[in-house]
């Protein structure tokens, strides 16, 4: 997978390399889909939601440049799998996760494989973590219309959000967004992606 799908694709960060190798993704995929566990596509995992591809999890984890001593937040956990590779390539990981029965055997799979500093809620993603703000890195894998102001507000001076957003899943486009040392932000879209959407907020 990570010499055909991942380094043939131009992926070249070592860390990421690594993590891609070690992070057995067939936990994370369904029984019923162990054949494909490792194929180049995205896969059901109930709940009407996907596990990403494989290139996909990489070029985002290579994108938000992996660093030992910085602190992530995830907004949508799924599967799990996504967080596994960024808990070897971040100090702590933040997952939020809005379907309760995702979570729970997304948590189940993070304590199986003694991944010890993933820390997972069941929540509204476009109002992040606030209690655990600034992160150094925000990371989306569900598609909002555009990139949350709350999100931007919790990313840390020096920090970077990758994340898709488009309303239209056919015109979904990743977006980076940098803060600098001095607070401003700038933002970029890369390339065309295909996420399943951020479900929106409810009044409660
Ligand atoms: N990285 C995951 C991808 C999961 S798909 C993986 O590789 O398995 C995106 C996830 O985002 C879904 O589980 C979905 O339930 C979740 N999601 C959608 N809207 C959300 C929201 N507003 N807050 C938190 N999670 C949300």
């Amino acid at each position: 997978m990570v010499a055909e799908q991942i380094e043939r694709r131009g992926i070249r960060n070592p860390a990421v390399l690594e993590a891609m190798r070690v992070a057995p993704r067939h936990v994370f995929v369904p029984e019923a889909l162990q054949d494909e566990a490792y194929a180049d596509k995205a896969l059901p995992i109930g709940c009407g939601q996907t596990i990403s591809q494989p290139y996909i999890v990489a070029l985002m984890s290579e994108l938000l440049g992996p660093d030992p001593e910085a602190t992530v937040l995830e907004i949508g956990t799924g599967s799990g799998y996504q967080t596994a590779v960024l808990a070897r390539l971040f100090k702590e990981v933040y997952t939020v996760e809005r379907l309760p029965e995702l979570a729970a055997r997304a948590e189940a799979a993070f304590d199986n494989l003694r991944l010890r500093n993933i820390h997972t809620r069941v929540g509204d993603g476009y109002r992040g973590w606030p209690q655990k703000a600034p992160f150094e890195r925000i990371i989306l894998t569900a598609a909002p219309p555009e990139i949350p102001q709350a999100l931007v507000d919790q990313l840390a001076p020096g920090g970077r959000l990758v994340g898709p957003a488009g309303a239209d899943p056919d015109a979904q486009r990743l977006v980076i967004i940098d803060r600098n040392l001095a607070g401003d932000v700038n933002r970029i879209e890369s390339y065309p992606v295909r996420f399943v959407p951020m479900v929106p907020t409810r009044s409660y």
